[in-house]
C-alpha cells in the first residue's frame, strides 16, 4: 500500500528531509521526501504496521531544531517504488510552511572551528544542518539555497559533495561554505579603507584591545563592539553614540565569563546558552565598569552565537561591549551603505561578504521567579508562528502600535509575528516597517482582506494602514484590549477574563491616553471595569521624556496654585518661569491631555522622589525604582476606589512626607498590587496581565507573590511589540 504523509510544522531547513531519508533507509521503506510549501510531503509503500512504527520513529527522534504541528497520514492510489529518494522542492500551492529562525553555532560545528584538522579549522562561517543562519539570509520560501543570499558563492567541490550527501551533516545546509568557496571577511576603517593585516580576525583583537570601537557585521545586523573591561573605550562609545545612559549589552565568551560578571540561576543559565541565545537581563556581580549600565545593578548578557563572535572572544579572553549599530531612531544597520550613517562612531568595521537580506535585532529575555518574559523577540525567535484557540474569518494583517512594532499576519488558526521592528519615529524606520510587512506577504503569498490596526490616530502604523488599505477592510482595536488579547492568544484561553492593562500610554476610547485598565475581556469585546484617575500630562508627548512634568501636574491635582511654592524635587527641576507656565497649562488644560497611564505614575514618582527628572530612555524611570526597592519594608499607601476610579492621590500626599526614598518606592510598589487585588476581589475570572509596565520585575514577582495563578505572555512581549498578535485576534470578534 502507499501513503502519504504530510506533515506541517519547522520542518524545513532542519535537517528533515536527511533525517526521513536515514529513518527510512533504516526501516528499509521505498518512496520519496521532499519540500512543499506547506511543509514537508513523504510518500511511502509499506505496510500498515511498518507504517504506524515509521510514523511513531519520525515524531520521537525528530532532529533539534525541528518540531511537528500537524501530521497527516493518508492512503493514496499504489506506487512501487525502488529505493527511497529525497526530491526537488515542489513551489506550489498555498504558503504556510515556516521561515525558520536563525539558530547559533551548534556544538559539533563549534568542536570543528578548533579543530587544527578540519577542514573548516578557524573557518568564521561554519554551519551545517542543524545551526546557523536562516531568516536573515531568505529572499523567498521554500528555504533553498537559490531563495537565499548564499547564491552568490558557488560551492567548491568538497562543499558540494557534503551538500549532496544525505547521510553527511551538511547534506543541504543552505549556508554550507568553505575558506575556499564561501563568505570572507574584510577589515576596513572608518573611511572604507581597506586595513592591510596578515589576519584579519588577530588584527580585529588586537584593535579592539587597544580601545577601539569596532562595527562587526553579524547574524542580523552590525554590533558596535567594544572592550567592556576598558571604561574608557565605553564612554568613548556612550559619547559618540550619543547615549549617555542606556544599558549596553555584554557578549562574554562562555558560561564561565557570563558568572563573572553576573548572578545567573539555572534557569538562565539554559536560556543563555539555548539555541536561541538572546540576552538575558541578569543580577550584577560587582564590580564591573560602571559605564556598561549606570545606576543599574542589572547586566544583559550573552553568549557568542556565530563562529565570527566565537572566535573574537576566544583571542580576545574578555567580555565585549556589544550594542546594535543603528542611528538613533533609526532601524539596525545591515549593509555598508547603512553603517556610513554611523561613521564617527566606529573606528574601525569588520564586514562580511554575505549579503543581510532580513534585519533582525538581539533578542531580549528576563526571568522572574518562575516566568520567562520576552521583552523583544528577534533573532532565534522569529517569525514565530502562533497557533490560534479558533480559526480566523478572514486573511487579516495587523499593524501592531508604534512603539516596539511588530505586525502579524494571520490565516486559518495561525498568525505570523515579525521580528521586533522598532519605534517607528523616523522615516527610516517606517520604511523598514512597510519592508518587513512585504517581506511576510511575499513569503507566504499572503494577501489580506482585513487590516487590523491601532486605535490612535496619530500612530505611524495607523497612518500605514490607511494609506495602503485599498479595497480591504479596516478595522481598529483598542490598545489596551489588544494587549490582554494577546496574552489570550498565546495562552489559548476561551472565555472571559480579568485583564490588567499597566502601560505606558495607548489611545482610549474617550480619546483620552489610558495605561491604568482593568477591563473584563473575551473575544467578543471588552467592558472597562476600572482605571487610574486621569491626570494631565503637561505638554503632551513631552511629559512622556519628563517624569517632571507629569509629577508637577499631579502637585497641581492636589494643591493647586500652592504647589507653586512647594519645595520638593520635582518643583526644584524647574525654572521660576517654567512653574508658571506649567500651572497655566494644567489650569486651561492647554495640550495637556489626561491620562490613566500607570507607567507615567511611576515617572511621577520617580520625579517626586528626586531619582528622575529627565529620562535618557524609556523606562529609565521605572529601572530606577527597581534599584530602591527593599523586600524587607512592608505596609502599602491608601488609595480610594469609588466607581470605578482609582483615586491615587492619597498616596501620593502620603509618599511626600516620607523621608526615606528606598520606604516610599517600596510602598507605591505594594499599593500597586493592592489595587489590583481590590479591583479584582469580586471577579471569579482569570487574571491576564500585560502592558510594558509589567516588564518591571519588581512589579511582576509582587503580582505573582499575591497571584501565583496570573497569566502574562511568555512567547511574545507584554510590552507593544505583543500589540500586534491581540490585533489579529480581533477578527473574531467582528
Ligand atoms: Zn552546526
Ligand atoms: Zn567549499
Ligand atoms: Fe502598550
Amino acid at each position: 500500500m502507499t501513503y502519504r504523509i504530510m506533515i506541517e510544522g519547522t520542518v524545513q531547513g532542519v535537517g528533515f528531509r536527511p533525517f526521513i531519508y536515514q529513518l527510512a533507509s533504516q526501516f528499509k521503506l521505498s518512496g520519496t521526501v521532499h519540500n512543499g510549501v506547506q511543509g514537508v510531503e513523504i510518500i511511502v509503500s509499506c505496510s500498515e504496521e511498518e507504517l504506524e512504527y515509521f510514523t511513531q520513529a519520525i515524531t520521537r527522534r525528530l532532529p533539534p531544531l525541528s518540531s511537528i504541528d500537524t501530521l497527516e497520514v493518508a492512503q493514496i492510489e499504489s506506487r512501487d517504488f525502488s529505493d527511497f529518494q529525497i526530491l526537488k522542492s515542489d513551489n506550489s500551492g498555498e504558503k504556510t510552511a515556516r521561515i525558520p529562525p536563525d539558530v547559533s553555532i551548534c556544538s559539533e560545528c563549534e568542536k570543528e572551528l578548533f579543530d587544527p584538522s578540519s577542514r573548516r579549522y578557524g573557518y568564521p562561517f561554519i554551519t551545517c544542518t542543524h545551526c546557523g543562519v536562516r531568516y536573515s539570509i531568505i529572499y523567498d520560501l521554500p528555504y533553498d539555497r537559490v531563495n537565499t543570499s548564499m547564491k552568490f558563492f558557488k560551492m567548491c567541490k568538497a562543499c558540494e559533495e557534503e551538500y549532496t550527501n544525505p547521510l553527511d551533516r551538511r547534506y543541504h545546509a543552505q549556508p554550507i561554505g568553505c575558506w575556499e568557496c564561501g563568505p570572507t571577511l574584510k577589515l576596513i576603517d572608518s573611511v572604507g579603507r581597506d586595513v592591510p593585516a596578515p589576519t584579519i580576525l588577530d588584527k580585529t583583537v588586537e584593535l579592539l584591545s587597544e580601545g577601539k570601537i569596532i562595527a562587526v557585521k553579524g547574524v542580523g545586523g552590525y554590533h558596535l563592539m567594544c572592550d567592556a573591561t576598558n571604561e574608557e573605550a565605553i564612554l568613548k562609545l556612550r559619547e559618540r553614540k550619543q547615549r549617555p545612559t542606556k544599558p549596553f549589552a555584554v557578549m562574554v565568551k562562555d558560561i564561565e565569563m557570563a558568572r563573572e560578571l553576573g548572578e545567573i540561576s539555572t534557569h538562565e543559565e539554559e536560556l543563555l546558552s539555548s539555541k536561541e541565545r538572546p540576552i538575558v537581563i541578569v543580577g550584577e556581580r560587582a564590580p564591573r565598569p560602571t559605564g556598561i549600565a549606570p545606576n543599574i545593578s542589572r547586566i544583559g548578557l550573552f553568549l557568542p552565537y556565530t563562529p565570527l563572535h566565537l572566535l573574537i572572544l576566544d583571542k580576545l579572553q574578555c567580555p565585549l561591549v556589544a550594542t546594535s549599530a543603528n542611528v538613533t531612531d533609526e532601524p539596525i544597520c545591515t549593509n555598508l551603505e547603512d553603517l556610513e550613517k554611523l561613521q564617527g562612531v566606529y573606528d574601525y568595521a569588520l564586514e562580511h561578504n554575505r549579503d543581510i537580506v532580513n534585519g533582525c535585532d538581539d533578542s531580549v529575555v528576563m526571568v522572574v521567579g518562575e516566568q520567562e518574559v520576552i521583552l523583544r523577540r528577534a533573532r532565534g525567535y522569529a517569525p514565530v508562528s502562533i497557533k490560534l484557540p479558533f480559526t480566523l474569518k478572514h486573511h487579516v494583517l495587523a499593524m501592531g502600535a508604534n512603539q516596539k512594532s511588530t505586525i502579524a499576519i494571520g490565516f486559518e488558526n495561525q498568525a505570523i509575528l515579525s521580528p521586533h521592528i522598532g519605534d517607528l519615529d523616523s522615516i527610516g524606520s517606517v520604511e523598514y516597517y512597510e519592508k518587513n510587512i512585504k517581506t511576510l506577504e511575499r513569503m507566504y503569498g499572503f494577501q489580506a482582506d482585513v487590516i487590523v490596526h491601532d486605535k490612535h490616530p496619530y500612530y505611524e502604523s495607523t497612518k500605514y494602514a490607511k494609506r495602503c488599505v485599498g479595497k480591504r477592510n479596516l478595522r481598529e482595536v483598542q490598545h489596551h484590549y489588544a494587549h490582554i488579547l494577546s496574552v489570550m492568544a498565546e495562552k489559548q484561553l476561551a472565555g472571559k477574563v480579568f485583564g490588567v492593562a499597566f502601560d505606558g500610554t495607548g489611545y482610549g476610547d474617550d480619546g483620552n491616553l489610558w495605561g491604568g485598565e482593568f477591563m473584563v475581556c473575551d473575544y467578543k469585546g471588552y467592558e472597562r471595569i476600572a482605571y487610574l484617575n486621569y491626570f494631565k500630562l503637561l505638554g503632551g508627548d513631552k511629559a512622556i521624556k519628563e517624569p517632571r512634568r507629569v509629577a508637577f501636574s499631579i502637585l497641581f491635582d492636589l494643591y493647586g496654585e500652592e504647589a507653586l511654592a512647594m519645595q520638593n524635587p520635582t518643583t526644584k527641576a524647574f525654572s521660576e518661569v517654567e512653574l508658571r507656565t506649567h500651572f497655566t497649562a494644567w489650569q486651561k488644560g492647554l495640550n495637556a491631555p489626561l491620562s490613566s497611564s500607570v507607567g507615567r505614575l511611576f515617572d511621577a514618582v520617580a520625579s517626586l522622589l528626586g531619582i528622575c527628572q529627565v529620562m535618557s530612555f524609556e523606562g529609565e524611570s521605572g529601572m530606577l525604582l527597581e534599584e530602591l526597592y527593599d523586600d524587607s519594608i512592608e505596609g502599602y499607601y491608601g488609595f480610594e476606589y469609588k466607581e470605578g476610579k482609582i483615586d491615587f492621590l492619597p498616596m501620593i500626599e502620603a509618599l511626600l512626607t516620607e523621608p526615606n526614598a528606598s520606604v516610599a518606592v517600596s510602598k507605591f510598589f505594594h499599593t500597586l498590587v493592592e489595587m489590583i487585588a481590590v479591583v479584582y476581589a469580586p471577579y471569579d475570572l482569570p487574571l491576564v496581565l500585560s502592558g510594558g509596565v509589567f516588564q518591571n520585575r519588581v512589579l511582576l514577582a509582587l503580582v505573582y507573590e499575591r497571584f501565583p495563578e496570573a497569566m502574562i505572555s511568555n512567547a511574545i512581549p507584554p510590552n507593544d511589540g505583543g500589540i500586534a498578535l491581540g490585533q489579529i485576534l480581533y477578527d473574531i470578534s467582528s
